[in-house]
């Protein structure tokens, strides 16, 4: 695995270790596959974009879904208990 790849992968377990209602998701391979689209993302578009949503191509709204996102009002959360990729899943 891609030295970056870890690196992020670190970043999102130490964020979510301080989280009381949810935690990275146990699936590595779905972690891994996330974390190299977001650093696509990154590379190509210049932030660190949610490799599951399109772009609005508009900065103030773009912003929104960079990673991690505010996740909690979106239906996926309130309905499976999970963030829209799931990367993060309710505890
Ligand atoms: S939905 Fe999940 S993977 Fe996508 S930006 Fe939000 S936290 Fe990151």
């Amino acid at each position: 695995m891609a030295e970056e790849i870890i690196n992020l992968i670190r970043i999102w377990e130490e964020f979510a270790s301080k989280q009381t209602d949810f935690k990275l998701n146990p699936d590595k391979s779905k972690v891994e596959g996330i974390a190299k689209g977001v650093l696509e993302n990154e590379k190509n578009h210049g932030l660190k974009y949610c490799p599951c949503r399109m772009r609005a191509a508009k900065k103030d709204e773009d912003l929104k879904i960079v990673c991690p996102c505010y996740f909690k009002i979106q239906n996926t959360w309130k309905e499976k208990g999970e963030c829209w990729c799931g990367l993060f899943i309710k505890k």
